[in-house]
């Protein structure tokens, strides 16, 4: 017993030693306490980074201190730390719990999340310089010594402590109209005292030109705009967390219902967040934000590190009022956080797909909760996670389902693709479609055509039934794989012989392959050669601006036809489009992913949404294979409800979120077997924490990914459900914390909690 305990008088020593508690982005354990030295104890603060000695390292290695206290837990001797790097914290202590949390839910190491949280220009201080300041030392306090010096040198001195404030050695020059040297000479002798301070040395960030048309107006609230603002206003009247679900319809007008909420929250001195699907889709949406608040600070992708820097020191200065931007924002470091309002809540870009895998709606709820403010999310197509949550309890249910001015709801036609007639002879666009576009077009009206091809990822439908072959354990459409010509379930390894025929209708001529925009844009451009025709899809946007190019042009009537991928479905607000024509809702329907009905939903309801939005009317065709099946059915009414209903009682099945959490675990490595082992051995882990913790949890897999070699490393999914999260967490953290893969065998894994691509 007395081996292993510390003798009385070391714990006594180490009881009255500062110690910080420090995390690392490389190491996923800890935080590990380090003593902090005498001359460092009033300086540091949790939220700075520190240099520390960190194992078998050379080189002091960097870390953030999330804590500071009294003695330590360890009872071994602490090495120092060794030197503090930030004057201030980055962040606050509210900023600092939630990336506890986040390292904690997420399983991700803690530094890491910092380093997401922090931009990396705040980090390397971009577009900044250090600048010396000279102002009298003590010493010259003693007129003696002052009237001891040559004339010129006394002069300098006497001007600078005249003018009673610091200033730089050029200035001090320009001020004394003297050289350099006497102001040298001065500093030699330790007359001066030196200051140095980091200064920004760009002024101001460039802002794009935005011109979207729009005048800088405010209307009068709609009766459901009103009924909304009135129940935000009151949420956030009471000082209290809450999460408020705005269901509003397309054109339904939420963003007028968020910047009245904003208003009222900046009446009281405080600020919001909004979050918006990558903004340079929606260049409207900023533009509304900006012409209505002097002080609105918009964050995107296509910033330069100095402009992220300064916007970062802006926001954290307190003088915003309104932060815009993607996902990132949601840590936007505003002193005085009032709102976080979420546009578009279901949209798949608010979670991260690289480490740490968080989603802003967790993340922005978890903020939220812990400030004690209003968190608003936004859609016409609420993920079915907010939906249950207002059903639950845990979320009001704001509705508005009326467009504004009464507009009706553009009117959505089904095209059955099973039919030969309907399908058309040759191409995408069915003899419908090609109708309707020749009328509109006639009319000088716009088009939009939304052909959503997402992923390698290649479904056995027959043409013919439209039937589509699906695992029998999982419900999951089956993925061809044309090497061995095998049919596999991506959720559970299931595997079959691609059958040549239809298992329904057997029909002979199942088919594989999906078609691309680009091929779309052809055979479009074929059959309307007069028409002034853009595509937008991933492959021409690449470039900064593009979308704000190609969306102006067809805003001012230089396009008549826009077609691309889900990237034209995202909240544009053009009165002059007639007609949306989706090529095939199947895509998303059939993917292997058990939101793919959800997705499928969303998409042709947005979409649907872009047409209807003037005094012309608007028209929806909708291409499928699966003219009744529930998603599209709904969608067609543009009845969420129904849909909501539906779908939940599929997800009740297998227990699929909402009802119950999933996580996946992705192993990569360079050689098939030696990946495929590891993944074997993690889940034998897995099994073995499910069973020690008691925790009911179904493990699958492991299991291909659609992509199977991507990056030229092989890949093997494990996928956990369990209707409890925590006991979900518990086993993964359990199974994790000691399995190394021997460095040799040159294979990793990350968890991906909560993921929503699967
Ligand atoms: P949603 O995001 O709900 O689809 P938007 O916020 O894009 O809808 O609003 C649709 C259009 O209606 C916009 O052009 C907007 O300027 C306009 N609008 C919003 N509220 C009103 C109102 N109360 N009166 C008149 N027009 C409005
Ligand atoms: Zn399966």
């Amino acid at each position: 017993l007395f081996d292993t305990d510390p003798p009385p008088w070391e714990l006594a020593a180490q009881e009255d030693i500062a110690v910080a508690s420090v995390v690392f982005s490389d190491a996923p354990h800890g935080p590990y306490d380090y003593r902090i030295p005498d001359a460092m104890r009033e300086h540091l603060q949790p939220g700075m980074r520190v240099h520390v000695p960190l194992a078998r390292r050379k080189r002091p290695t960097v870390g953030w201190c999330i804590e500071t206290k009294q003695g330590s837990s360890h009872n071994r001797s602490l090495s120092d730390v060794a030197e503090i790097l930030d004057d201030e914290p980055l962040c606050d202590p509210p900023l600092v719990r939630l990336v506890t949390w986040m390292s904690h839910y997420y399983q991700s190491p803690a530094g890491q999340v910092f380093d997401t949280l922090i931009p990396s220009s705040v980090r390397t201080n971009a577009g900044t310089r250090e600048t010396t300041y000279l102002s009298p030392a003590p010493s010259t306090d003693d007129e003696t010594v002052v009237a001891a010096l040559p004339a010129k040198q006394q002069r300098v001195l006497r001007l600078l402590i005249a003018a009673a404030r610091p200033m730089t050695s050029s200035q001090l020059q320009i001020h004394a109209e003297c050289t350099a040297a006497p102001v040298n000479t001065l500093r030699k002798k330790g007359l001066l005292r030196e200051t140095v301070r980091r200064e920004m040395t760009s002024g101001s960030s460039t802002r794009w030109q935005i011109d979207d048309g729009e005048k800088n107006q405010t209307h009068d609230l709609t009766e459901d705009q009103t009924n909304a603002l009135q129940k935000i206003t009151a949420a956030l009247d009471t000082g209290k967390a809450a999460t408020l679900l705005l269901h509003g319809v397309t054109g339904s007008g939420k963003t007028e219902v968020y910047i009245k909420a904003i208003e009222h929250v900046v009446k009281f001195g405080r600020a919001a967040i909004v979050l918006v699907p990558e903004i340079s889709l929606t260049p409207q949406t900023r533009g509304r934000f900006e012409r209505r608040f002097p002080s609105v600070a918009v964050l995107h992708s296509q910033m330069t590190p100095a402009e992220r820097h300064f916007q970062w020191q802006r926001i954290r200065s307190g003088e915003v009022q309104v932060v815009v931007g993607p996902r990132s924002a949601v840590f936007a470091p505003l002193p005085r956080l009032g709102l976080i309002i979420i546009d578009e809540e279901h949209d798949g870009s608010f979670k991260q797909d690289s480490q740490p895998r968080y989603h802003a709606r967790k993340v922005a709820f978890a903020r939220a909760q812990s400030l004690g403010i209003p968190l608003l999310l936004g859609s016409a197509t609420p993920s079915l996670e907010s939906w249950h949550a207002t059903r639950t309890g845990h979320a009001e249910m704001i509705s508005m389902p009326n467009r504004v001015g009464n507009r009706p709801m553009p009117d959505v036609q089904l095209v059955d693709l099973r039919l030969k007639e309907d399908r058309g002879r040759r191409g995408a666009i069915s003899r419908q479609l090609h109708l309707a576009v020749t009328e509109v077009l006639n009319e000088k009206g716009q088009v939009i055509l939304l052909l959503n091809r997402r992923g390698f990822a290649t479904t056995i439908q027959c043409p013919a039934c439209g039937h589509v072959v699906a695992c029998p354990d999982c419900d999951m459409p089956l993925t061809h794989h044309r090497d061995g010509s095998k049919a596999v379930c991506h959720y559970c390894d299931y595997t079959i012989a691609t059958p040549p025929w239809c298992p329904a209708c057997k029909f002979d001529g199942i088919r594989y392959s999906g078609l691309g925009t680009q091929r779309l844009e052809e055979e479009v451009k074929a059959r309307f050669p007069g028409a002034r025709i853009a595509r937008m899809d991933s492959d021409t946007m690449r470039r900064p601006g593009s979308h704000q190019k190609v969306l102006s042009a067809f805003r001012s009537g230089e396009l008549d036809l826009l077609l691309g991928t889900q990237m034209i479905a995202k909240g544009l607000d053009f009165p002059n489009v007639l007609l949306v024509g989706v090529i095939n809702a199947d895509g998303a329907l059939h993917f292997p992913d058990f939101r793919a009905a959800e997705r499928t939903f969303q998409l042709v309801t947005q979409v649907a949404g872009r047409t209807g939005r003037g005094n012309r009317g608007g028209r929806v065709i909708v291409q499928t294979f699966s003219p009744e099946h529930m998603a599209i059915q709904a969608a067609s009414r543009h009845d969420y409800y129904q849909f909501a209903e539906a779908e939940m009682i599929n997800r009740a099945k297998f227990n699929y979120p909402p009802l119950g959490s999933v996580a996946r675990i992705i192993i990569r490595g360079a050689i098939e077997e030696v990946t495929e082992a590891t993944a074997e051995s993690l889940v034998g882990r897995l099994e073995a924490a499910k069973q020690s913790l008691g925790a009911d949890v179904r493990i699958l897999g492991p299991a291909p990914p659609p992509i199977v070699k991507l990056r030229g490393k092989y890949r093997f999914h494990i996928l956990l459900q369990a209707l409890d999260p925590r006991k979900l967490g518990d086993t993964i953290r359990t199974a994790t914390k000691t399995f190394k893969i021997p460095e040799k065998d040159d294979v990793q894994y990350v968890i991906d909690i909560d993921p929503v691509d699967m």
